[in-house]
């Protein structure tokens, strides 16, 4: 695998194991082959027409590049949380001597070549640490008692019950609006004095005081716009933190500007950051420890994983790494300037969807409206346009995905496109992409194209998981191209079972190999036999007094697996029905409601067997990491009859069919909602009941957008002052808490919005990135020694360049944005007067320095590790 960040979409989204296990959106990033261009210095000024010939700047620096200075407040509220010494309270001082006192954003994804890229930002940071008066912790905690809904608890907070370390028990919980916590912070933080226009972290603890109640904060209101699916409605979503709303996000407005970022110790306990485990070093199993922070009430506890004694140290970990260098002063993942010779107006998303599937058109996945809206918060300076075309995946492409497909999820393949940057054939499509349709993507319209290819596939070509990717050019770490992938089993909405249970369905065999598909009424058998003591994933071979006939062989044994089928001559205790392949392609197969069940949490699965019949029961049996009990059962007979008795299902989610396995025969979908259909053959007959995937294409691909034009994940980054830069695994696990943020750039799929911070970080990313463009082709200007041709201009520049600066200190990012734009075009004009060609020097920053191979060996592991990661959650 080759050097980058690969991401993945971990744990919450999933509730099949196959995702948690790490077979998520795994994300690379890239960039488009860029001409870099020797900076040309200044020129010798003639001493006599010094003027003339090089008109005075007093901002601007002519063909240097230019640092500038952005001192910084940030507020730091304790809201219930008492300053002091005692285990459960902050040592005001030692917290403040842990956080940064200065940083330098660096553009990340070069730095794994080797290639260190300043952006020209010098952040100085005065925290100012304010208690919050007692009158104002009454009236924050009623009011979050007002505003939550009680509940019942979450799957994690029973999880944490289970914890042997654990010193509580959460019996029920209050679910708390996010974006009503924010607000009410952000229109209350005035009256004791906090400009919550500032960079403001409250830390938050309600635990001791006698109104306290078990609650969590999630945020509802924003679905997936394809999908429809919220996290905020699952386990995953409710969080111990939130914050970066913007004022005028378009589905759950904040009304005012604010840069609020709340972390609550008392809220419990998280799913996303783990912080309901206390037991194990690393549920991931392996080495390193999964640093995670627990609950306020466990500090002085020692029976945990570690011990649980320094709440300092680990709000101090919360402030640096997540609020200050992921969120308020991020590095971008990626140059924010797109590595363009010529800094474009105009930035077009073109997407090609090529399409595998008959009478399908990959781009209409994708609601390009949304995606361009959405950039268009993100970069309001610019005119964003969105682009599609559709075509077949077919010759020659469809060879090259299919190679790709075939390596994919195999570690240490071999490309197919004799790539010799990436032999692990990871990056074919992206090479693909680069040699063949970079011509086709940029039309000349538009300024600036950002290329994008959905491949849109049958689920025997899926990527699982893997739902888009940002790819970069394997040598620089400049952007190239967007990848992503859909198929009707990733994608799709969800859609639960629509015939009415309990009641029965029949399979009854015909002549040859078909079936016969009825509905019957409900004949459930009460009398359900042993308990096969099955696990999870797991399956149990019954013998059978008579021979069962199916589809031309006679079986005298079944294998009951714990996920909702029977298979016939094998096993297959694999863990997800999701996927139709997997129908048709095992072994045999008798399936009532094939999906993810797991009677290691509640419920047994029995069998009974009779001289002429087997009657198999999944009793009160959950889905895998969720609140449910289903119980349903099929029954064998000796003449091949096949029934389904469904009794009461609270996961209608599943397929449902008989399949001959081993991709024998045809593949048939049955709709039991219109009828009962006869003279089906099999091979397989099956009706599907997605659970539906909470991230759509549109999402994905506003996501990917946003990497392209730099942003990072608000749960990896970088720490300047130690160097480090992290993803959220090991000693840094407590940063996926950074994906409880209003941004698309998170994991959770309750967010579709660029947040507030994305804003203000882009903002600052491209006045810099304006203003050192200008001072590179200024330099080129003044070379010639006709730059007083152009001194209005250059004067111009200079005067937009000192506004920009001003705004940036002042903290209105978006006019120093405009100002430092409007420089640029400046110089632009001047430019043209002096004849000289525009095309800057690559945004390298002083310290561009060439590739090391210990950095991309470090990065390598990163790699690794971060596939072990996703084994963390439950
Ligand atoms: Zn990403």
């Amino acid at each position: 695998m080759s050097a980058s960040i690969v991401e993945l979409w971990t744990a919450r989204f999933g509730r099949s194991k196959a995702r948690r296990r790490g077979l998520t959106v795994r994300e690379r990033w890239a960039g488009l082959a860029v001409v870099v261009v020797v900076l040309a210095l200044a020129g010798p000024a003639s001493a006599a027409g010094g003027t003339l010939l090089r008109p005075p700047v007093s901002t601007l620096e002519p063909g240097q590049f230019q640092v500038v200075s952005v001192p910084l407040d940030v507020n730091v509220v304790l809201v219930g949380l008492d300053p002091g010494t005692g285990v459960r309270q902050l040592d005001v001082s030692r917290f403040l001597s842990a956080l940064p006192s200065q940083s330098m954003p660096q553009i990340r994804d070069p730095a794994f070549y080797g290639i260190t890229r300043d952006l020209g930002l010098h952040f100085t940071y005065r925290y100012h640490v304010t208690v919050a008066s007692q009158p104002f912790d009454d009236a924050f905690f009623s009011f979050l008692a007002r505003d939550g809904r009680e509940g019942p608890p979450t799957l994690f907070q029973r999880l944490y019950d289970r914890q042997r370390a654990a010193r509580r028990q959460i019996h029920s919980n209050l679910m708390i609006d996010a974006v009503d916590t924010e607000r009410w912070l952000g229109q209350h933080s005035a009256s004791i004095g906090v400009d919550t226009r500032r960079y403001t972290l409250l830390l938050i603890n309600w635990y001791g005081r006698r109104d306290f109640r078990d609650h969590l904060y999630n945020k509802p209101g924003e679905p997936d716009p394809d999908t429809g699916i919220s996290d905020a409605l699952n386990d995953f979503g409710p969080g111990d933190a939130w914050g970066g709303t913007p004022a005028d996000d378009p589905e759950r407005p904040l009304g005012s500007l604010r840069r609020i970022w709340f972390y609550d110790t008392s809220a419990a306990v998280a799913g996303v950051d783990a912080s309901w485990n206390l037991d194990d070093p690393a549920p991931s199993g392996g080495s390193p420890v999964s640093y995670r922070i627990p609950p306020i009430w466990e500090y002085g506890t020692t029976t945990g994983y570690r011990p649980f004694d320094d709440l300092t140290g680990d709000l101090a970990k919360i402030a640096r790494y997540v609020a200050v260098d992921m969120l308020f002063t991020p590095s971008p993942l990626y140059d924010p300037s797109l590595g363009a010779a010529q800094l474009p107006s105009k930035i077009n998303v073109e997407l090609t969807g090529l399409s595998d599937l008959p009478g399908q058109q990959a781009t209409d996945l994708v609601q390009g409206s949304i995606v361009a809206d959405k950039l268009a918060e993100a970069e309001p300076y610019n005119q964003i346009t969105y682009q599609a075309k559709a075509r077949v995946l077919t010759g020659e492409e469809l060879a090259v995905y299919t190679c790709f497909h075939s390596i994919f999820f195999t570690a240490g393949g071999t490309s197919c496109y004799n790539n010799p940057l990436d032999p692990s054939g990871f990056d074919d499509l992206n090479f693909w992409i680069s040699d063949h349709l970079t011509s086709e993507f940029i039309d000349g319209r538009p300024d600036f194209d950002i290329p994008v290819a959905l491949y849109d596939v049958p689920d025997r070509l899926g990527t699982g998981d893997f739902l888009g990717n940002t790819n970069d050019d394997l040598q620089t770490g400049l952007q190239t191209n967007i990848t992503s992938w859909s198929s009707p089993g990733t994608v799709e909405r969800e859609k639960p079972i629509d015939f009415p249970t309990p009641g029965d369905m029949t399979f009854t065999p015909g002549t040859g190999d078909r079936f016969t598909v009825a509905h019957a009424p409900a004949t459930f058998d009460p009398a359900i036999g042993s308990d096969l003591h099955l696990g999870d994933d797991d399956s149990a071979e019954v013998q059978l007094p008579f021979g069962f006939p199916f589809l031309g062989t006679t079986y005298t044994s079944i294998f009951v697996n714990s996920n909702g089928s029977i298979t016939l001559g094998a096993p297959d205790p694999h863990d997800t029905g999701r996927y139709l392949y997997q129908l048709a392609s095992g072994p045999p197969r008798i399936a009532p409601l094939y999906t993810d069940l797991n009677p290691d949490a509640a419920g047994s699965v029995n069998a009974a067997v009779h001289a002429g019949s087997v009657v198999v029961t999944w009793s009160g049996v959950p889905q895998y990491g969720e609140p449910s009990s289903n119980t349903f059962q099929v029954i064998l007979t000796a003449d091949g009859g096949i029934t389904f008795a469904y009794g009461r299902l609270s996961w209608p989610f599943g397929t449902i069919g008989v399949s001959a396995g081993n991709d024998h025969g045809p593949t048939t979908e049955v709709d039991f909602g219109r009828g009962d259909p006869s003279g089906l053959r099999a091979g397989t007959i099956f009706a599907r009941y997605p659970q539906g995937t909470t991230l759509g294409p549109t999402h994905i691909v506003t996501h990917e957008v946003g990497h392209f034009i730099g942003l990072s994940h608000p749960h990896d980054g970088f720490d300047w002052e130690t160097g480090v830069d992290f993803v959220p695994q090991g000693p840094f696990y407590f940063a996926w808490v950074g994906d409880y943020t209003d941004t698309v750039m998170s994991y959770l799929t309750q967010q579709t919005d660029f947040s507030q911070f994305d804003r203000d970080a882009l903002n600052r990313d491209m006045t810099s990135v304006y203003i050192n463009t200008s001072n590179s082709v200024l330099g080129d200007i003044y070379a010639t020694g006709n730059a007083g041709l152009a001194a209005t201009q250059i004067q111009s520049a200079d005067r937009e360049a000192a506004h920009a600066i001003a705004d940036l200190q002042s903290l209105d990012y978006e006019p120093a944005a405009r100002s430092g734009k409007a420089a640029y075009l400046d110089v632009l004009a001047a430019a043209a007067k002096v004849g000289v060609a525009p095309v800057a020097a690559l945004h390298a920053g002083r310290n561009g320095q060439s590739a090391t191979s210990s950095s991309r060996r470090v990065h390598h592991d990163g790699v690794k590790d971060l596939s072990a990661l996703a084994n963390a959650s439950p």
